[in-house]
């Protein structure tokens, strides 16, 4: 075998790989984790030593469909005998188009929409203000606090947490700015978040220069903070009184992680622009923009593309992604899990005073624990503890928030019963444990 090709260890363990990375990899590269994934298969990893994982993360809410589910497996492998790249820019192909066409009917709102996809989430949320710079002639971005819309310059500048995301990477994008998230349990309610758009309005932006809002139907890394009732029609009003344009970052939320196909379905409100990425792609990296045909198509051809956007590999696993929640009711099914574990752990937070708040939307779920349950108190270190405890147990959790004292959890829409069961058992365990010692 050419040397170049050959495999760098015969036999790789978790240790001896983490030697490797930390030699090769840049430190900024963050792994929740130390065991490194040799197969999946549904809601399950089995490291390079062999251990089984239940994973209640699928890859950060992209494997909605379980790891390796056949139908895309299979989709995939068709795919890979007919092409893999062409770039659409160049030659077209009708997946894309498909995935257009599906996307814009199953989107919010009645009005004529429009769809083009990207690569990541990030560049999603970069095309997304840009169509509405260009469609409103207007500059200013507003984002909220505790917001997480990526990492390019944009990105970071509309996320608003500073470490690890902007510290000593500015300058940043101008005219960008932030007001608080509403989240009534850490004391800031809806009023109190238009009140500070309102002060923003009279004191740092006219709202007449303002292109678009941006916000997340739950707030994702923030701490899986679902938006108040309210909100986001309030948004809506706001933007219809000043003519800006609402964009719905639903690159967490979407593609049924929280019981509808967007998040925004459960409030009713249709924004004009709406981002996705994560679950749409089933693990193919694939993000969109969908929305209003008007303000989509005021952007001239050429001003927006990218040489691997929309590949077909992509498009077709998200083609047979849709199919899948379809066919397989993942709706219904993403809203019986999030009882499920909501449940549980409002009977556990009964035992356990360090489980402050329960609370998501569909198969998101975000567990806060603070010190003595006091919600001014964030307990960083026990949910690192019970996350480290946890994996030693057999089961992939990952935490969020503003101060990390969150554990967020949004398994596979196809994990069996059983294996939830299972994986809420060790979380269980896991506090007793930490506790205990
Ligand atoms: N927006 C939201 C709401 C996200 O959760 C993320 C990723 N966590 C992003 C944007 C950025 O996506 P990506 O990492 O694919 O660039």
């Amino acid at each position: 075998m050419n040397a170049i090709l050959a495999p760098q260890a015969a036999v790789a363990d978790n240790a001896s790989l983490q030697q490797r990375r930390a030699a090769s990899v840049a430190r900024a590269i963050g792994s929740a984790h130390t065991m490194f994934a040799s197969r999946a298969e549904n809601a399950l990893i089995w490291d390079v030593e062999g251990r089984r994982y239940i994973d209640f993360c699928a890859g950060i809410a992209v494997c909605n469909t379980g790891h390796v589910h056949p139908r895309l497996k299979a989709a995939l492998h068709a795919q890979i005998d007919q092409y893999t790249h062409t770039c659409f820019q160049v030659t077209a192909y009708e997946s894309y188009i498909e995935l257009a066409e599906r996307l814009c009917a199953a989107a919010p709102g009645s009005q004529p929409k429009k769809a083009f996809f990207m690569s990541t989430g990030a560049e999603a949320v970069e095309n997304a203000v840009k169509v509405a710079r260009y469609a409103t002639g207007r500059s200013a971005v507003i984002s909220f606090e505790g917001g997480f819309h990526g990492r390019t310059l944009l990105g970071m500048t509309l996320t608003a947490k500073v470490a690890p995301y902007k510290a000593g990477f500015g300058p940043l994008v101008p005219d960008v700015y932030h007001v608080p998230f509403p989240s009534p349990v850490h004391g800031t309610s809806v009023a109190d978040s238009l009140d500070a758009l309102a002060h923003l309005f009279k004191f740092q932006v006219d709202a007449k220069r303002v292109a678009a809002i941006i916000v997340e139907p739950v707030q994702g890394e923030g701490g899986y903070i679902p938006a108040p009732e309210g909100l986001l029609a309030a948004l809506r009003a706001v933007c219809d009184e000043h003519g800006i344009l609402l964009i719905a970052d639903e690159i967490q939320t979407g593609i049924g992680r929280t019981g509808k196909l967007f998040a925004v379905e459960h409030s009713g409100v249709v924004p004009d622009l709406i981002t996705l990425a994560k679950g749409l792609g089933g693990g193919t990296p694939i993000s969109g923009v969908v929305g209003r045909a008007d303000i989509i198509d005021a952007v001239p051809p050429g001003g927006l593309g990218s040489t691997y956007a929309g590949s077909p590999l992509a498009t077709t696993a998200a083609l047979t992604v849709l199919d899948i929640i379809e066919d397989e009711g993942l709706l219904a099914r993403a809203t019986a899990i999030g009882e499920r574990m909501r449940s549980r752990f409002r009977a556990l937070a009964k035992r356990h005073r360090s489980i402050a708040d329960v609370r998501g939307l569909g198969a998101m779920t975000g567990v806060e624990l603070s010190i003595d349950g006091d919600l001014s108190r964030p307990a960083t270190e026990l949910a690192a503890a019970l996350k480290t405890e946890a994996a030693k147990r057999g089961l992939i959790v990952l935490t969020c928030g503003n101060s990390n004292n969150v554990i967020r959890m949004m398994p596979a829409l196809t994990i069996e019963d059983a294996v939830l069961d299972e994986g809420l058992d060790i979380i269980e365990q896991s506090l007793a444990a930490i506790q205990a010692g």
